[in-house]
């Protein structure tokens, strides 16, 4: 993975892109760097394909028109399928570079921060169905990633603060430098202080990855925060994003960790100073009662032997795997985490 300025206008000579190209953004980022990009590849190799923006639209639907314009075009296996957006985008393109003609190469340009350091590293790939989220997909490697920071100049403040949610798990999985560095980050970060950031960031979950690229064990750790995220998300209809949903699973995983007496009782506290420095909320919505979100938990494909497992925290650098949470004390700690207390 490549991080640094203004690296989209110089594509060619970074990542493999040897025949034609199917560049797929969504109609935010099109109007932005679609022209940019097409015009560093050429043009004449260049299919553009817009897709709808946002999450509601990460579905076989959208991956199916993709597919069409690919196959209109009579795009053939030496098509390099090229990724500049967020996340969804990096999902969508990726699940079509894994399926189409059986698999063709996949590069991804991440422009969102929570894409940079989160979905854009790992190979997962995939749609959302009316089931759940993600329970369609395919690992899927991408031959290059390059991630130009000088696009986070364009994100709304909002966008960015999500962003942080995953960079503070990553901090929380880490420990050490990174998790000090985070303990004294000025908010908002200036622009060049991003590129080593989000290098740091990234680092973390690459070397998760090379250790377990199938999710066998080790991996699981990246689900910290994300048990309690994917439920408040899958409640609220997806009204609460990705980003901030992470932030309040992670003040509940700390606080669930602390109940359970795993962690000393200053560490959610902290978290939730640093989430709230980042414009992150810390507290569920109280419209999301603790029955339904414990519903959503059970419907969760992280789940093992038909038990609720947890990612903890004993301290900022030792996360673990809990298989066996008393469903008494998750309980708790929705109700004590519900924004009315
Ligand atoms: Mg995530």
């Amino acid at each position: 993975m490549l991080v640094g300025r203004g690296l989209l206008g110089r594509l060619p000579e970074l990542a493999p892109l040897p025949c034609h190209v199917a560049l797929v953004m969504d109609e935010n980022v099109a109007p932005l760097y679609g022209a940019l990009v097409a015009e560093a590849i050429g043009r004449e190799r260049v299919l553009a394909v817009t897709v709808p923006a946002g999450e509601a639209h990460k579905t076989l639907e959208t991956v199916r028109d993709i597919y069409d314009k690919l196959l209109d075009a009579r795009l053939d296996r030496q098509t390099t399928i090229l990724a500049v957006g967020g996340g969804v985008v990096n999902d969508m393109a990726g699940f079509v570079a894994a399926t189409y003609l059986r698999g063709v190469a996949f590069v991804t340009c991440p422009t969102t921060l929570l894409a940079m350091v989160d979905a854009s590293v790992g190979g997962k790939t995939g749609v959302d169905v009316p089931q759940g989220k993600n329970l369609i997909g395919a690992f899927m490697q991408p031959t290059a990633v390059i991630a130009d920071v000088d696009t986070l100049a364009t994100l709304p403040p909002a966008e960015l603060s999500a962003g942080m949610a995953e960079v503070i798990k990553h901090g929380l999985l880490a420990g050490g430098v990174l998790w000090a560095e985070l303990g004294r980050l000025p908010w908002p970060l200036p622009a060049e202080r991003w590129g080593d950031l989000v290098a740091t960031a990234v680092q973390v979950k690459r070397d998760v990855v090379q250790e377990d690229p199938f999710e066998r064990g080790r991996r699981a750790l990246l689900n910290l925060g994300h048990t309690f995220a994917h439920a408040i998300e899958q409640v609220s209809q997806y009204a609460v994003a990705h980003g901030p949903a992470v932030a309040m699973g992670l003040a509940c995983a700390a606080h669930l960790s602390a109940q359970l007496g795993h962690c000393a009782p200053n560490l959610p506290t902290d978290i939730e100073q640093l989430l709230t420095r980042c414009q992150l909320p810390t507290r569920i919505p109280a419209h999301l009662p603790a029955e339904a979100l414990l519903a959503a938990m059970g419907s969760d494909k992280k789940k093992a032997d038909g038990r609720l497992r947890f990612v903890l925290l004993r301290t900022p650098g030792e996360a673990f795997l809990e298989g066996d949470v008393p469903l008494a004390a998750v309980r708790e700690t929705l109700n004590s985490m519900s924004k009315a207390q």
